[in-house]
């Protein structure tokens, strides 16, 4: 078993989040008329936490990172105390100098982006995003010398644009990342425009699916 001091520890640092995604989980606490759990992550508090892990993932599940205030001193304490860190933000609303400010505050961090297909069609999926200003956003880190990933899910507004993203992405040195879905696999979902037409895409998951057994 590996030991906790080896470990990354995952942690969803805020309860804020400007886009609305349809699978995410706040649209489901929206629907019921609850409150998002969660909030802000303090430095004072991750200065508890700090010293036990080997590194940390800012990967929210009902909640981005860019919106906790405290953002560029988590990441500067996650420097200072020589942790690794990886940051992963599909949002894009924060202007030019708040970007600047979080990537120079650990220039070592690793960042995702969640943009899902070519920037300017990512808010089909992704609602709200401005994918053009976060594509601008990633090649202002990359500019920067930090390790950025294009994460790029597969849907079928986007899934005959992979070629054209493959250049974008060479054009600009980044780590473009293609990924299929496993979220084909709920039978309600059947019918989904959204769905790739290639079956490549759909991550099958037999002991999930419960196609041609119900309709
Ligand atoms: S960006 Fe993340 S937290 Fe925000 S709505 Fe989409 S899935 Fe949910």
């Amino acid at each position: 078993m590996i030991p906790t001091w080896q470990r990354t520890c995952t942690m969803d640092i805020s309860d804020k989040c400007t886009l609305e995604c349809p699978t995410c989980l706040r649209q489901g606490y929206r629907k019921r008329g609850e409150v998002i759990p969660g909030g802000d992550l303090t430095p004072e508090r991750f200065e508890k936490l700090i010293h036990y892990f080997k590194g940390f993932s800012f990967c929210g599940q009902i909640s981005d990172p860019i919106f906790n205030p405290h953002l560029a001193e988590l990441l500067k304490m996650c420097k200072d105390n020589h942790k690794s860190i990886s940051v992963h933000t599909a949002a894009s609303h924060r202007k030019k100098e708040w970007w600047n400010e979080v990537f120079d505050a650990n220039t070592n961090a690793r960042w995702m982006f969640g943009i899902d297909g070519l920037p300017y069609e990512s808010f089909l999926h992704r609602k709200n995003q401005d994918g053009e200003h976060l594509f601008n956003m990633m090649l202002l880190a990359k500019s920067k010398g930090i390790k950025v990933t294009w994460q790029y899910i597969v849907f079928s507004y986007n899934e005959d644009h992979i070629e054209e993203a493959t250049e974008l992405a060479l054009k600009h040195d980044l780590v473009l990342r293609i990924m299929a879905s496993a979220r084909w696999n709920d039978t309600r979902k059947r019918r989904d425009p959204m769905r790739p037409k290639n079956k490549k895409w759909w991550i099958v998951r037999p002991w999930e699916s419960r196609e041609g057994k119900d309709d």
